[in-house]
Parts: structure tokens; C-alpha cells; sequence
């Protein structure tokens, strides 16, 4: 599972085997789900017998599974060392869109997000990531052995930041990708970043997968504020960033800038009108996600209403703008709702647990 084609080629290779056998084991895990060397019928017993001594077929160990009455189901999944990520799979209509970790935990600490306010551990690896998709295929039970495929969309959207975690993600969609593994179109691959502008920069050379920018604010003051990752990467960088990644994707391609919409904080219609001269020049959609709340938040989410209006003014605008639905917020799986269990090695969590008792003390 930690092994993409070309490291599986340059394994061949060293046993003195041919390289396309590495596109037979793309097939045997990633297309047919299959965990067991002696099923792989087209290796000779030999082989076989040397992969089994070798190597494993091995993906993250699933902890549970929730599903939520909207048909959401969550997975929890443990990557060692007490170490839980969660990922979720979401059924709409003849869709399916699984939401994938790239980290336990995330270290950029965005001010809205229960991920962030997990601290962060450590990057999941390859197996780790592309071992997600291969657990959701399989729940379908034995279809995937008849060549069928159930998940039809995959986005990089649940825990972590995904250009953190740059070559084992960049990695994980490639197989996405892959027509011997799991086969999906490019626009079906969504990476969603804060916005770490190199890492965009370095991305544009290797792939063209959709990318969603997590914009929530459409000034540095505030953005700073939100997404602290601002500071080193303010907005007018990122969004020519961003236009350079679009460009090399040679078809007409739109970015989807993300806003969460949080109570008083950012979903006036002043902050609706900077939003839409910000983005005025730049093929875009914009996605509105109300605010998920979480134990420790002290956010709020906007009434309808309120959201209602920022979507019908930025509309008046011209902008295509689509409000994403709450799903599975009753099995805690909505956007930024995900925690697992992080062994925060960064002292974030404790040092806010301080802080918050040295205010209750002086209270
Ligand atoms: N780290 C990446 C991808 C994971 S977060 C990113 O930030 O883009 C996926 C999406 O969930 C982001 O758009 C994020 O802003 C959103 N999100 C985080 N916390 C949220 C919350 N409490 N309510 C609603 N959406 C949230
Ligand atoms: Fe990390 Fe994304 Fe959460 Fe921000 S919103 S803390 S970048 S996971």
C-alpha cells in the first residue's frame, strides 16, 4: 500500500522480475481489492511465494464505523501509537464523495476548525492515505472483484492540510487517478488547502486535480485572524498563486474558493462586497459552509437567513455561489468536525488548557 508504480517497478526490478508486474499489483490492490498474494492468479507460484515472504497488503486498521440518518458514514481508523484519523464517506444521488485525511491532526490551527484544536502528530503516510480509499471500496462488499467502482469523487478534506504532507498526498492521487487503480477523472480529485503558496507552486508542475482554496475572509486583517497561515501567505499571493495552478490545467477550469460562514465574524454584506471585488477578475465558484460547531467553540453559526443573503448578494454579483449541506454533523462527520485522537507533539493543546485555567482562576 505504501508503494506507488514506480517504487513497486523499482521493487520488481531488484528481484530481478519484469517492471510491468508492478501494474499487475496496481490492479490486484487498488482496482480488485485484494489483500492476498494467492489470489493473484496471473503471478506465477513462485512469485508469489516470494511476495508472500516480502511483503504485506496491509491498510489501517479500522477502530469503528457510525453511520449518520442522512446516510453519511464515519470511519475511525487508528494509525498506531494511540493515533485515530477519521475519514468520511458521503452518498448523494448516484455520487459518492469520500473525504480523506492527510495528517493526524493539523498544525496550522485555523481558528474555526476541531481538527486544528487537536494539536497536531504526525503525516499519515501513503499507505495511510491511500489505504482509506481502499477500506471505503471494499465496504461495498465484493463488487470491486467484478471491476465495479462505488466511490465516484474523492476530496482531501479531512484532517490536515494536505500540502503539508506534499509527496505521500501528491502520491495518494496518482493512484486515485490511476486507470488500473481506482480510475477517477482529474476533476473528481479535490485537493482543499489554507493556502500554502510554494507547495501550490510546486503542485501546478506535477498534476491537475481540482484544487479548492479555504479563502474565509477576503481581507489579511481578517484572514490572519482565521487562518494563520495568512501572515506568511497573504491573500494577493496566494490568488496569483492559485491563477498560475489554473492556468496549467489546459482546459477552462474554475476555482472553488471555500468560505465558512461564521456568526458576526465574517458574513456581513460589507465583508460580501470586499469578497466579491477581491475575486472579480478570477474564474471562480464560490461554496459557502456554515460554521459546524464543536464542544470547545465559542463561534456561533449564522441563521439562515444570514447566510441566505450573503449567498443572494454575491449571486447579484454574478458569482455562482452553492451552499454546502451539513452532513452527518449527528455522528460529529461535518466539515471541520473530524478530531480522531491526536498525541499532540506540538504542546498547543495543553498550552490553551492553561491559558483557559489561568483565565477561569482570575475570573
Ligand atoms: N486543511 C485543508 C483541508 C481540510 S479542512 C483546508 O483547510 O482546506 C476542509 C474544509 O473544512 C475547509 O474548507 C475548512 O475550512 C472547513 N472547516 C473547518 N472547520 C470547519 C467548521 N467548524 N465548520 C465548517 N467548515 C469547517
Ligand atoms: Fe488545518 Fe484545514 Fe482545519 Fe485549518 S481548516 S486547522 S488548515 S484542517
Amino acid at each position: 500500500m505504501g508503494l506507488n508504480k514506480k517504487d513497486l517497478a523499482g521493487y520488481f526490478r531488484s528481484i530481478g522480475e519484469k517492471e510491468y508486474r508492478a501494474n499487475q499489483i496496481v490492479k490486484w490492490i487498488h482496482q480488485r481489492g485484494v489483500s492476498d498474494f494467492n489470489s493473484m492468479t496471473d503471478l506465477s507460484l513462485g512469485l508469489r511465494k516470494r511476495l508472500l515472504e516480502d511483503c504485506e497488503i496491509k491498510a489501517p486498521e479500522v477502530i469503528y464505523e457510525r453511520d449518520s440518518k442522512d446516510g453519511t458514514r464515519k470511519w475511525v481508523v487508528s494509525v498506531g501509537e494511540g493515533d485515530l484519523i477519521e475519514m468520511v464517506l458521503i452518498p448523494e444521488g448516484k455520487r459518492a464523495t469520500l473525504c480523506v485525511s492527510s495528517q493526524v491532526g493539523c498544525a496550522i490551527d485555523c481558528s474555526f476548525c476541531a481538527t486544528g484544536k487537536q494539536g497536531f502528530s504526525r503525516n499519515l503516510t501513503l499507505a495511510e492515505i491511500i489505504g482509506q480509499l481502499w477500506i471505503a471500496e471494499n465496504s461495498f462488499g465484493n463488487s470491486r472483484e467484478k471491476g465495479e467502482r462505488n466511490i465516484t469523487n474523492v476530496v482531501m478534506m479531512g484532517m490536515g492540510e494536505p500540502l503539508h504532507n506534499f509527496d505521500p498526498v501528491v502520491k495518494a492521487m496518482e493512484l486515485m487517478l490511476d486507470d488500473n487503480a481506482y480510475g477517477l477523472s482529474k476533476r473528481k480529485v479535490t485537493l482543499s488547502t489554507s493556502g500554502l503558496v510554494p507547495q501550490i507552486d510546486k503542485l501546478s508542475k506535477l498534476t491537475d486535480v481540482s484544487l479548492t482554496i479555504s479563502l474565509h475572509a477576503p481581507n489579511d486583517k481578517l484572514r490572519n485572524e482565521l487562518v494563520p497561515v495568512n501572515k506568511k501567505y497573504p491573500i494577493k499571493d496566494l490568488l496569483k498563486s492559485v491563477k498560475n495552478y489554473v492556468d496549467q490545467c489546459n482546459d477552462s477550469r474554475v476555482t472553488t474558493f471555500e468560505y465558512i460562514l461564521i456568526d458576526r465574524v465574517n458574513d456581513s454584506l460589507e465583508l460580501a462586497g470586499e469578497l466579491a471585488d477581491l475575486l472579480q477578475d478570477f474564474p471562480c465558484k464560490i461554496n459557502l459552509i456554515p460554521f459546524n460547531s464543536f464542544s470547545d467553540s465559542t463561534y456561533k453559526r449564522p441563521s439562515g437567513n444570514r447566510v441566505k443573503r450573503f449567498q443572494e448578494f454575491l449571486k447579484l454579483k454574478g458569482y455562482v455561489v452553492t451552499i454546502r449541506s451539513t452532513r452527518g454533523d449527528d455522528i460529529m462527520a461535518a466539515c471541520g468536525q473530524l478530531v480522531g485522537k491526536v498525541n499532540d507533539r506540538t504542546g498547543r493543546k495543553e498550552r490553551k488548557k492553561k491559558k483557559e485555567l489561568i483565565k477561569t482562576k482570575s475570573i
